[in-house]
């Protein structure tokens, strides 16, 4: 069991995520297989009219079942998938016809083959499908695994009902095996570097976003929730509100405590303002010790009386190591029609006459 589990470990990077991380990746690696399963369709499709063509003058029997199958049939399941992809409503219905395509072509080579003195010139098309359906078709591991299981479960069952000397029929089994176990080898291979590269644009993605210190929103991404929530004001005239908030004499706990207490009073302050503002509310580390909420739907006068709770609670907090510490704050609301400058630079003014008129003030403009 232990084994089992290492190795469930070791073969999905996954392993570790939560079920909205693995949902995530689900529909990320769809989109992403989405262009290969179109070509690799409209091709396929292609290369079986010209096998129709050619197996016309090979086979010996059943010329319009052939045609049926090879012209017809897996030409039309596939062109159905390549025109699927590109309507987004019919893309799940478009993986479950792609599944369904390598199963019928072999069900058809079967059919058509079974019994014939041909079978092995046409068992070729077997081996490629299943080869196809792992590595080359643009199926996920498992509806791939599921895909060629049946096949390989056809063509066992069909195997018995052809008459071949014992050592062609091993001969048989062994490409049919040899196809099976290189495209399952090479699908999974090529799932789990996807799962990587995924979870790396995640990581890649997150650092965009956040700050490494507090794990608070970084200044990039806070203007970009600004402007985000500018663009809502503008079109629904729902007012929103800002608070500016820089420690007092922040230099001097560094210069006294080092560095690395200062680094504490950070985490620690970034949790106060966590813990004493709404989940609706943004927040973010913008500079050195200088933080920046973004309260959406809210009024000055209301982000007024968050600021006056804030520094309560800020005030009233002691600090590890470092003990008690105050901030200043500038508090605005958006005026509508004006940029992002605009607003910044006043809340900026605010705490710039918060620090003029005393510290451990709050000054709104
Ligand atoms: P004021 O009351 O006017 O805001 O004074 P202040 O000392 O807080 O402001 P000042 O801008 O002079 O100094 C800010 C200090 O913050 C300087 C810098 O060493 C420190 N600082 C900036 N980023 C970090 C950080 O990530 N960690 C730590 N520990 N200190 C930082
Ligand atoms: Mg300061
Ligand atoms: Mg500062």
């Amino acid at each position: 069991m232990d084994i089992i589990r290492r190795l469930r470990v070791l073969g999905n990077p996954l392993h570790r995520e939560d079920a909205d991380v693995r949902r995530a990746f689900a529909a990320w690696h769809r989109q992403v297989r989405i262009p290969q399963a179109r070509y690799v369709a409209f091709l396929t499709a292609l290369l079986y009219f010209l096998y129709a063509v050619l197996e016309q003058s090979v086979a010996t029997d059943l010329h319009t079942s052939r045609l049926v199958a090879h012209a017809l049939l897996v030409p039309g399941l596939l062109l159905a998938v390549g025109l699927m992809s590109f309507e987004r409503r019919l893309q799940p219905m478009m993986w479950v016809l792609l599944t369904l395509a390598p199963v019928v072509a072999n069900a058809a080579n079967l059919h058509l083959n079974v019994g014939s003195a041909q079978f092995l010139i046409f068992a070729p098309e077997i081996y490629l499908s299943i080869m196809w359906t792992f590595a080359i078709s643009g199926l996920a591991l498992r509806q791939a695994v599921i895909a060629a299981t049946v096949i390989i479960a056809l063509v066992i069952a069909a195997t018995f009902r052809q008459p071949l000397e014992a050592d062609l029929l091993q001969l048989h089994l062994m490409w049919a095996l040899a196809a099976f176990s290189f495209g399952c080898l090479s699908a999974f291979i090529l799932e789990k570097a996807h799962k990587h590269t995924f979870l790396q644009q995640q990581q890649l993605a997150r650092a965009a976003r956040i700050d490494e210190l507090t794990s608070l929103w970084n200044r990039a991404h806070i203007e970009r929730l600004f402007d985000e929530e500018r663009a809502r004001a503008e079109r629904y005239g729902e007012p929103f509100a800002v608070i500016l908030i820089d420690i007092d004499h922040f230099k001097s706990v560094n210069d006294t405590w080092g560095h690395s207490s200062g680094d504490g009073v950070l985490r620690q302050f970034a949790g106060l303002l966590r813990q004493n503002l709404r989940k609706v509310d943004a927040i973010g580390r913008i500079g050195g010790e200088e933080f920046f909420v973004l309260l959406p739907q809210t009024r000055g006068e209301q982000a007024l009386v968050a600021a006056r709770e804030l520094q309560a609670r800020i005030t009233a907090f002691d600090f590890d190591t470092v003990g008690r510490q105050t901030a200043s704050f500038g508090v605005t609301e958006y005026r509508p029609g004006e940029d992002r400058v605009d607003t910044f630079n006043r809340a900026d003014q605010a705490l710039y006459a918060a620090k003029k008129n005393g510290r451990s003030r709050i000054e709104v403009r």
